[in-house]
């Protein structure tokens, strides 16, 4: 290749550069220099080469003159292009750049609480208004800004050392949630780790607001709930020692019509006796109603897990209402699917609570036809649980869709026309609703205004190992209960209930001595022979809890029956373990005063 070829194809090579650049994806400001500038100058000195040596053809050199030229022009004009593209294009994105930084000062300073952030040598990198202005109120620190290495700032002494050691368990890669009492108020700061793109530690962000208003609306919560809880506990307690004030003389009521239903009287007074022992027994179940309401609001409800008999809870629930259905020319159906002969676990009392109120409600809102009370025992052999479903059905006065929703609310009725016409209180449903939440149920109801209702819950019980009914177990009749010849100590201070008690006793033939207090008590078993002891509790002088426990030392085989108004949960167990050998509730019924009377006799 002579010196000519060399020249021309060393020229052709200035227009490598002009194509990259054309075709370059990437234009920076190197590419632009490099593709433009460079085959320009690059051209120019080959020209000048080219022209310098004389033998080339003319029309080679028209040629090479041409494609010169179109390689300047080409170069420059890319140059202009692409000088003038990477100007904006570094306008822009500084541009943008600064915008960014704008944008995140705004959020910064529109952030709820104060903001600030540090890198790994605690120095400042950002903080927001807030936080300059909060450093400054609470602090009386002005000058915080960033690039400030806040460990050699005056801040630094003032943050407490739990505080201090929050920034470095942050920077060791742990998120906390802090707070702060400051000058009477409370803030709340939380901080993490900045993690760098290599997933280092690089710095660390926090956040701090005030909280001082949500902190004293919790406390003036918290205070007005424990208010509220006192308030329930002083009601429930207020309502306790209520009703037992009621219930002694109610005791009294009950017991003396039924003495005088059992005795001779005069033609045309039995009606009256019959309407004061209803009264008086009605009576009895509104305060109850108001103290079972008053102790489950209070949280004091619990229930017992006792073996009960499915079979004889329903038959008990027939002999309570049979006398009712037979008066109203009602029909009363008790129907049962599957297994009822069994033994369960769980609370009977509140069962019978919660079906005497809605059989009750049943026949009170019904004037003809029937009620159908109804068991669904479904019984699965491999599991340890009976599934129950009790269903009272009524062909009542129904209730409104509208009203549905509130009658189980306290102290709520359907409407004030079913209030004028049936009375009530509209506690009971409440109570219902209330026990079942505490046995994980609820209660269900449907109904056809003018046609009826149907109310219906479901128990899940455990099943007890004995399976079937004991049928050898009998009561006599009430008419046939005997004492004969048992000495019996009544410590009891209450006058009436010390008349009712001793002609109950002395109907069954026993011979009753009795105590007007504790102190009596333990005078007289010193002096006579007793089988058994009816201690009331609440007693002056000596109540029945001490007395109890000086008998028991010098008589410990003597039973000991407590006599007690009061009630609260639990009450056979403490009572128990105290020492006595039953309870018996006032206003007791003849059958439980003498069942407990004959069950401790035989203990003995
Ligand atoms: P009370 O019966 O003392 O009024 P409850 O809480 O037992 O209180 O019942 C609330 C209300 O629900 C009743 O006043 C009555 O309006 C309505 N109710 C309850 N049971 C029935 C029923 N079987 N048929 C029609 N209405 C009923």
């Amino acid at each position: 290749m002579n010196q000519k070829e060399t020249l021309i194809y060393l020229y052709m090579l200035a227009f490598l550069p002009t194509a990259m650049n054309i075709f370059s994806v990437r234009k920076n400001s190197i590419s632009v220099i490099l593709y433009t500038l460079f085959p320009l100058i690059y051209t120019l000195f080959t020209n000048l080469a080219i022209y310098h040596y004389p033998s080339f053809p003319a029309l080679v050199l028209d040629s090479l003159t041409i494609l010169i030229a179109f390689n300047i022009i080409l170069s420059f004009t890319l140059f202009i292009m692409f000088g003038n593209y990477m100007v904006i294009n570094n306008l822009a994105r500084q541009q943008k750049l600064l915008l960014r930084s704008i944008s995140l000062q705004t959020t910064l300073d529109n952030s709820i609480g104060a903001v600030w952030t540090i890198d790994k040598d605690y120095i400042l990198i950002a903080t927001n208004t807030k936080y300059t202005e909060s450093i400054e109120k609470e602090f009386g620190i002005t000058g915080l800004k960033a690039g400030i290495d806040i460990r050699q700032h005056a801040i630094w002494e003032k943050l407490s050392e739990p505080l201090r050691a929050q920034y470095y368990s942050v920077l060791q890669g742990q998120d906390i949630l802090h707070e702060i009492e400051l000058n009477g108020k409370h803030f709340e700061i939380k901080g993490v780790p900045i993690y760098d793109p290599k997933g280092k530690i690089g710095g660390a962000t926090f956040g701090s607001r005030d909280i001082t208003a949500k902190k004293n609306a919790e406390e003036t919560l918290l205070k007005a709930k424990k208010a509220a809880e006192d308030a329930n506990l002083a009601k429930a307690r207020f309502l306790s020692n209520m009703s037992h004030e009621i219930r002694t003389p109610l005791n009294g009521i009950i017991g003396i019509t039924r003495i005088m239903q059992d005795e001779k009287f005069l033609p045309g007074q039995y009606e009256n006796l019959k309407t004061l022992q209803d009264l008086s027994e009605h009576t009895l179940q509104i305060i109850n109603n108001i103290l079972d309401i008053a102790k489950i609001e209070a949280g004091k409800s619990f229930l017992e897990n006792k073996r009960f008999n499915l079979h004889r809870f329903i038959r008990k629930m027939n002999s309570i209402f049979s006398g009712t259905a037979k008066l109203k020319g009602i029909k009363f159906i008790i129907e049962s699917e599957g297994q009822t002969d069994i033994y369960l676990f769980g609370d009977e009392v509140r069962l019978s609570q919660i079906l005497i109120n809605l059989i009750g409600n049943a026949f009170k809102f019904t004037e003809k036809g029937n009620v159908t009370f109804k068991i669904c025992s479904e019984d699965n052999p491999d599991s340890e649980i009976q599934n129950l479903r009790f269903s009272v059905s009524d062909t009542g006065i129904g209730i409104k869709k509208e009203n549905a929703g509130k009658i189980f609310e306290n102290f709520s009725q359907a409407d004030s026309e079913t209030t004028r016409k049936f009375g009530g209180s509209g506690l009971g449903l409440s109570i219902v609703d209330n026990i079942l939440r505490l046995m994980d149920s609820r209660i269900n109801v449907e109904s056809k205004y003018g046609k009826g209702t149907t109310f219906w819950f479901d128990v899940c019980l455990k099943k007890s190992s004995i399976t079937t009914l004991n049928k050898a177990i009998t009561q006599s009749a009430p008419d046939t209960y005997s004492l004969l010849n048992i000495n019996i100590l009544l410590a009891e201070d209450n006058k009436i209930n010390q008349i009712v008690a001793t002609r109950i006793l002395q109907k069954w033939k026993s011979n009753v001595t009795v105590a007007s207090n504790g102190k009596e008590a333990v005078d007289s078993i010193e002096e006579n022979k007793f089988d058994v002891v009816l201690m009331d509790l609440d007693m002056p002088v000596m109540d029945g809890y001490e007395s109890m426990t000086i008998i028991k030392q010098s008589f410990p085989n003597i039973p000991i029956i407590a006599l007690t108004a009061a009630s609260f949960d639990d009450m056979n167990n403490y009572l128990s373990n105290k020492g006595f050998s039953e309870v018996v509730q006032k206003p007791f019924t003849t059958e439980d005063l003498y069942s407990k009377i004959i069950s401790v006799l035989k203990r003995a």
